[in-house]
């Protein structure tokens, strides 16, 4: 795998689970990480964790639904360390687990203002610096297995994470030929707060029909999907945009 030594990542979300990970790996990859998240603690544990390792880092309280903060957060990779050439775009909640004719509208519409317009909050500017300076950049976002099949009771998660996918393949065509690559990961259920949160891993009933929905039969690990992220931003993927990549052990092989 390539070396990231002097490059710079964003992370959103950055302070917990898949997020967090990822910006660990980007540090021990030798990236400079810029750490963003609504939840202050975690992001600033995280950057703690990778300066305790001897890399370097600094957190940005940033809501991803705010434009405004999206396009802070880009000014402090750029002011901080010059440019930025990587950012996997993962903020991301569950949202409400209950049928369409029983979802509240406002829930609904949370769900789609951080899950989906909040990836295109952070699209704008970080496509915006990496057009602009030599060498180009490259995006990965964080949609799901359910941005490719549905799952009952999960309708705006889902809807949010269809549609990020159409956003992630027309933000690569739109940048072919301008040196930015714009993937996308599809990870199977992984073991973070999330799915703590939803209660899957709490229960063992639940967590043991959610493990057989995948061939492999086991949750996967956050670490498995900051691997995929950092070989799409690195040049193994040179010729990769516009790509899918289920990291999700054989959930949709069914
Ligand atoms: P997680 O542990 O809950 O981490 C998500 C982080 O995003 C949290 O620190 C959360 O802060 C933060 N966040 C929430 N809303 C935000 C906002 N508006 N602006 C900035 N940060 C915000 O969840 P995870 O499981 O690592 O999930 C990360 C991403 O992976 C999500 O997009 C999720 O949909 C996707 N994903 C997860 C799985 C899975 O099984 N875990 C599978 C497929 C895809 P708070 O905790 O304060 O809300």
């Amino acid at each position: 795998m390539g070396s990231f030594t002097d490059a710079v990542a964003v992370v959103t979300g950055g302070g917990s689970g898949i997020g967090q990970t990822t910006a660990l790996e980007f540090a021990d990859r030798g990236a400079n990480v810029v750490v963003a998240d609504v939840d202050v603690a975690g992001g600033e544990e995280t950057v703690a964790e990778i300066e305790d390792a001897g890399g370097r880092a600094r957190f940005v309280e940033t809501d991803v639904t705010d434009p405004a903060a999206t396009r802070a957060m880009v000014d402090v990779a750029v002011d901080a360390y010059g440019r930025l050439d990587y950012a996997f775009n993962n903020a991301g909640i569950g949202g409400e687990q209950t049928p369409v004719t029983d979802y509240d509208p406002e829930d609904w519409r949370a769900v789609i203002d951080v899950n989906l317009i909040g990836v295109f909050n952070c699209l704008q500017p970080e496509i915006e610096q990496m057009q602009a300076q030599d060498g180009g950049g490259a995006v990965v976002n964080n949609s799901s297995i359910l941005g490719k099949v549905g799952f009952e009771t999960s309708s705006g998660y889902v809807a949010a994470k269809h549609g990020l996918l159409g956003l992630t393949k027309t933000a690569a065509l739109e940048n072919g030929e301008t040196g930015v690559r714009v993937n996308a990961v599809c990870p199977g259920f992984i073991e973070t707060p999330l799915l703590e949160a939803g209660g899957i891993t709490s229960d063992p009933e639940m967590r043991s029909q959610i493990e057989s929905l995948h061939a492999m039969n086991r949750l996967g690990t956050p670490q498995e999907v900051a691997d995929a992220v950092c070989w799409l931003c690195s040049d193994e993927a040179s010729f990769v945009t516009g790509e899918a990549l289920g990291v999700e052990g054989g959930y949709l092989s069914r």
